[in-house]
This record gives C-alpha cells, structure tokens and sequence, in this order.
C-alpha cells in the first residue's frame, strides 16, 4: 500500500473524552473514529486491517481446534428471549424494540438463545455431538455510560461461541479445550495474561474463567498469588477463613437488593468491620441484579451475614453467605501464601453453562437408549474489538502504538525521506515491489511531507519494523528501524535486501 493513497487521517490532537493510551492512540493513528461521542466507532482501514489480523488469529485458532464458524442474524425476536426468561430479567443494557407490525425485537448483546434454536432444530440425536459453533459478529450493549474508546464501546465485535454434548463430562472436556485455545490466541497476539476464576453474571452457569489481560489501566481488579498459579476477579476470589471472635466490631451495610426492575428488597449486609463488601457476592448472595443504596435501614426484609461472623447472632432469621472482598495480605486457598491485588482487562470469558439454557428451550436430543435428554453447554467469548485496545494498553510508548507482529496493520514500514530525491525514490520503489512479491504486507511512505512528520507518524502508528532512507543515502546508508524501544541499525544500501529477506 501506498501512504499518499491511503486514507488515515492521523491528529496530534487528543480526543477531550479520552483517558487511556489505546482510546488516544487510535484515534489519533487515524484507526478508528468515533461517530457522535456516544460509544459507537467506524473502523477506518487501518483500523479494520488491525481488527481484520486480530480476528484471523481468532479463527485459525478455533477451527484448529474444531470449532465451525457461522453467522447469525444480528436483530433477535424477543420471543426467544422471552423463552429462556432473559428478556425481563435483563437489564437496561438491552436494547429493545418493535418493528413495523408491533413485534418485540432485541439486538443482541450476546447469542445464547439464538444458536440454541438454531441447534435445536438441526440436532436430534447423540451421534450429532458434540457441536461447537462459533460466529464473529457485532454485539450491542446500551451502557449507561460508554467511554475508554474500543474498552467499553455500546456496539462491539465480539467472537462468541457455543459448544453442546451429551453429557457433563463431555462438556469439561471441551471447556478445557477452550481453555487451552484461548491462551494459543492470547500468546500469538503477543499478550501477558492470566487466566482467573471468575464470577458468571448474567449468563449464567457453574464454573467460568476469564482471560484477563495485565494492564494497570485494567477496570478489573484480579487477585492474584505468586506461589502457585491461583487467580481470580476481585468479584469472586476466595481465600482461606479468617476467624473472628464474637466481640468483634461489625459494620452494617444496607442495600436495597433488586431483583429485576420491578422487585426490590431491603436487604442488611453485615460483615466484620475490618472487611469491605464485594458487592458482586453480595448479589449473588441474594440472587439480585444490582444494589442501590438506601436511607433508611430501618425495616430490612433480609438480612444477610458474612460467613466469617458464624457465630454473629443478634438477628432473626439470619442468612450466612461470603460476601466480603479478598482484601491484599489474606491467605491463598490453595497454598497459604500471600495475595495480592493486581489490575486487567477482561478480554475473554469461558462458561460451563450445563442445561440452563437448553431446558427451557426445549434442546434435546435422543441418547443411545433412545431418551430425551437436555443438552449440555457451554459457551466461550472474546472481545475482539476490546482486545485491540488491549494489545496498545500493553504495547504502547509515549509517541504512540507498538504493534505486535500479529496484529500490526502492516509487517514493514518503508519510509522516503525526500520524495524529490531520485535516489532514495528509486531505493524506496526497489524494496518495495520487492517485499510486495514476497507477500510482505508493506506500507511506503512515498507523501511529499516533511521528514519529520513523516517519521512522527511512523511512530504514532507503530508497525513493528521500517526502513528509513533518507540524506545518508549519499553515503550508501538506510536505517533499519525496530519500533519497540525506537532502536535504529545504519545498514548499508546493498545490504538491507538480505537483512529484509533474512528478516521477512
Ligand atoms: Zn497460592
């Protein structure tokens, strides 16, 4: 590709609602742009290769594993939504609406309901699992407050799949799988991540994991031990019992619990003073959505106690659950050593989902002896859009992004200082057609812009390797450019084909 017929409209101006490198950087880079403020981005074509490369990685890795690709219709009918229970429950981050003839609609902020019906009606019998299916779609979820740019948009792409078998057991199996896919994708992106125990929300489910990429502008807090692998989001970690005595100080909390958005409860939470509430257990303590705080504490309906003050007994009716936040210092679970807290951003997220979806649904299949049986789920996600933020909030510097090999929009960056230079022209055209016959994805940079800017927005767009050939050409010399750590080699004319080719 050539830079003067490319459309990337980089900025030095940074966005007023932008806080985090990747928010700035892509925006500045001229990959994506935002449409209204409101959550919702174009991709422009740097931003679409990038999310094109991502994306390739994702497949490559899942169909290696077995998993088929389909694509389903974004727009939902509520009645699907209606039968597995989902369209009342959930919350205002749904979008809901009616079409012409009055028909309740959804766009869908995730896919369970709609691959279930389309699994129900193509499988019947046990010799037809297990299925994996997968798609790598738009996703839409109308956040309250949208912000971080590509972290937490209101529409997203988002590789969402589902897995179905015949039993349990099965079902493990392939989450393991998964499991190990998952950190093939993450690595060959060039990624440090955890993979953490994790709390399954509005899905749903038993076991679930998430693949938490480190960064401290990470929205999750995740414990962490360093003596053995344990890792979990703040909103489920556990560790070992602490004790207290009965004449430890208690605080209360009271917190309206709501149930959907039509039930509500006052519920007391209580916990030792020197505990803070997680307020994720506590939900789930509770089987809430979301809790609000309330005034009046007066006539709680529930009270709910921490399972560290067992022997707590001033209330009626008492309700013991562990609703306290693992707090930097308590005792692994699995070793003893210390935890501690570190930050991530959730990129990924693994779900045994076993029959919940399947029963109400009425997904069954017929087993050896000829039986209905429900079918047994799970179901795996990634946030391809949120991972190309989470790849800059990793790799990035002061000047802008650090593309990992990967991801990078292009592999090699060749860049004419002086385009009225018939030597550095000639140079530049040589080793560009050159690596395109190789099948190097290359960008010339053959603009009539100063050096200087030039070189400002190789930086900005961060693509792993460049050539730069500029005045020292005189003196048969190129610069041969890594742009992590900006580190510059002086190479030879003649010599930096064999470096390109030995490199590419
Ligand atoms: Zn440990």
């Amino acid at each position: 590709m050539r830079f003067s017929r490319l459309l990337v409209p980089t900025t030095k101006e940074t966005p007023n609602d932008a806080t985090l490198a990747s928010h700035i950087y892509l925006i500045r880079g001229g990959f994506i742009q935002s449409v209204g403020g409101s959550g919702l981005y174009n991709f422009l074509p740097l931003g679409k290769k990038v999310l094109d490369k991502v994306r390739a990685v994702v497949k490559d890795e899942l169909d290696k594993a077995g998993c088929q690709e389909v694509s389903l219709s974004f727009v939902t009918p509520a009645s699907l939504w209606q039968e597995s229970g989902r369209f009342e429950k959930y919350g205002k981050e749904l979008l809901r609406f009616k079409d012409r003839k009055n028909n309740d609609f959804i766009l869908g902020p995730t896919h369970e309901e709609m691959m279930v019906n389309l699994v129900r009606q193509t499988v019947k019998s046990y010799k037809q699992l297990p299925l994996n299916l997968y798609q790598i779609n738009l996703k839409f979820r109308d956040e309250i407050r949208p912000r971080f740019g590509l972290m937490r948009g209101r529409e997203f792409l988002m590789k969402d799949g589902y897995s179905f078998h015949a039993s349990e057991e099965d079902m493990k199996r392939e989450f393991d799988l998964m499991e190990e896919t998952y950190k093939k994708i993450f690595t060959r992106l060039g990624l440090a991540f955890r993979v953490v125990d994790a709390d399954s929300g509005a899905i749903g489910g038993s076991g679930s994991k998430e693949f938490m990429v480190l960064a401290d502008s990470g929205e999750d807090t995740i414990v962490v031990c360093d003596a053995c692998d344990y890792g979990a989001n703040i909103e489920a970690a556990v560790c070992q019992e602490k004790e207290f005595t009965t004449d430890t100080k208690t605080q209360v909390i009271t917190m309206k619990a709501l149930y959907d958005e039509c039930i509500s409860e006052i519920v007391t939470f209580v916990l030792p003073e020197s505990e803070v509430l997680e307020e994720v257990k506590a939900c789930n303590a509770v089987k809430a959505n979301d809790l609000v705080d309330v005034e009046s504490p007066a006539d709680a309906d529930r009270h709910v106690i921490d399972n560290t003050l067992k022997e707590c007994t001033e209330y009626v009716n008492p309700e013991y659950a562990d609703i306290s936040a693992v707090q930097e210092g308590d005792a692994c679970i699995h070793c003893g050593a210390e935890l501690r807290y570190t930050k991530g951003i959730e990129a990924g997220h693994i779900f045994q989902l076993g029959t919940q979806y399947s029963e109400p649904l009425g997904a069954t299949f017929l087993d050896e002896n000829g039986k209905a049986q429900p079918m047994v789920m799970g179901t795996y996600g990634i946030g391809v859009s949120r991972l190309l933020a989470g790849i800059i909030e990793q790799h990035h510097d002061e000047k802008g992004c650090v593309w990992t090999k990967e991801s990078a929009p292009f592999d090699l960056h060749i860049l004419v200082s002086n385009i009225k230079d018939e030597a550095q022209v000639a140079l530049g055209e040589k080793l560009y057609e050159q690596m395109k016959a190789k099948g190097v994805d290359v960008l010339l940079d053959d603009r009539k812009d100063r050096f200087g800017a030039k070189m400002k927005d190789y930086e900005l767009l961060g693509i792993p390797h460049a050539v730069v050939i500029g005045k020292k050409l005189s003196d048969d010399l190129v610069e041969f450019v890594t742009r992590e750590g900006m580190v510059k080699e002086e190479v030879s004319s003649s010599a930096i084909e064999a470096l390109l080719n030995e490199r590419f």
